[in-house]
């Protein structure tokens, strides 16, 4: 199969596409690297089956593809705080484009929405069917309102177009590749920890919080994304082990062999008390669930913020110089 994967140098992205090239398909890897980097991908440019256009979604063309998987959108807080009106174009103008893509190359669809649809949820743990507890016009707005509209524009052109498409809405996920300064729990306390700053919590840290390691994620999202019988579905992925922050934090330490501290600050508006997916559905079709502990998971992200702190800074200005290039 041929798959488009729009957001392909991200954290996720990065992690599918090596995922895809692995199972023997092909891959055209669209990003414009507003968020994501070239040096997640860098190793891929010369294998025969991996294309890369360097483009903003909106203007992603029309293609031969089988398969068109979309997790093109900021993702962090900090991204999508500093690039709000994108994070609302990339979601609405470009999970429409996308859409068109599809639509004429015959392609499924899989649109990466995510648990921030549900908002601060009155319901624990969120089933598929609950509906949000949303802020129309908070902090978080942009992102989980452009999300809320992706998953309803998706909805409209299936029914009108009869376009193949389905929703999949992440939960937290972690490990290698992610932007130490993303501002998301795990890059900010690893950070934090290896640098022997202390570690801040906002709030008690009694807040929790389920987080699922990268691979675990991309087995779920290529089940669905890979089954050319998938239309319609919405359903959860993420992993239902709940841990405070205090808990995570004090892990982080241990792992790491840190003596940094523990820090509380004042909790930030709109962060929300509970999430936990219901991962139920997934399950019943797929068989899928997480597999990596906790403990795994973060062993494997800790090492790889070590070997980023030691690669020289050099290295590193090259691959964002290629990036602006390519
Ligand atoms: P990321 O920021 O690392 O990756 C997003 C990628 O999309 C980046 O490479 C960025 O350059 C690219 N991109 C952004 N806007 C674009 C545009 N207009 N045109 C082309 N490329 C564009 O984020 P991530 O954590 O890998 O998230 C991937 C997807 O999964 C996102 O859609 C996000 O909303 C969703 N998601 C992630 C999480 C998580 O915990 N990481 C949770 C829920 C949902």
């Amino acid at each position: 199969m041929r798959v488009l994967v729009a957001g392909g140098a991200g954290f996720i992205g990065s992690s599918v596409v090596r995922e895809v090239l692995r199972r023997g398909h092909a891959v055209v890897c669209l990003d414009d690297f507003s968020t994501g980097r070239l040096s997640n991908i860098e190793e891929l440019l010369d294998h025969p089956d991996f294309l890369l256009m360097r483009r903003d979604v909106r203007q992603a063309p029309v293609m031969d593809v089988d398969v068109v998987l979309h997790l093109a959108s900021p993702a962090s807080p900090v991204d999508y705080e500093r690039l709000p009106l994108q994070t609302l174009q990339v979601n609405s103008e470009g999970t429409w484009r996308l859409l068109e893509v599809a639509r004429a190359a015959g392609a499924t669809l899989t649109y990466t929405s995510t648990s921030e649809i549900y908002g601060d949820p009155l319901v624990h743990p969120q089933p598929e069917t609950y509906w949000g507890n949303v802020d129309p016009v908070g902090p978080r707005a942009c992102y989980d309102e452009a999300k809320r509209f992706g998953e309803a524009l998706i909805s409209s052109m299936r029914r009108v177009h009869g376009v193949r498409a389905n929703i999949v809405r992440l939960f937290n996920t972690y490990g290698p590749r992610m932007r130490p300064d993303d501002g998301r729990a795990i890059p900010e306390l690893v950070s934090a920890a290896l640098e022997g700053r202390p570690l801040t919590i906002h709030g008690d840290g009694s807040q929790t919080r389920s987080f699922c390691y990268v691979s675990d994620l991309v087995d779920g999202l290529l089940g669905v994304a890979l089954d050319r019988t998938a239309d319609g579905l919405i359903l959860n992925i993420g992993n239902p082990h709940e841990v405070t922050i205090r808990e995570l934090a004090e892990e982080i330490l241990r792992i790491s062999g840190s003596s940094s501290e523990l820090q509380f600050d004042p909790r930030r508006p709109g962060d929300p008390e509970r999430r936990k997916p219901d991962i139920t559905r997934i399950q019943a079709r797929y068989g899928w669930e997480p597999t990596v502990d906790l403990h795994i998971g973060l062993e494997r992200t800790i090492d790889y913020f070590r070997e980023l702190r030691a690669m020289p800074v050099t290295r590193v200005q090259d691959h964002e110089a290629v990036a602006a290039a390519v």
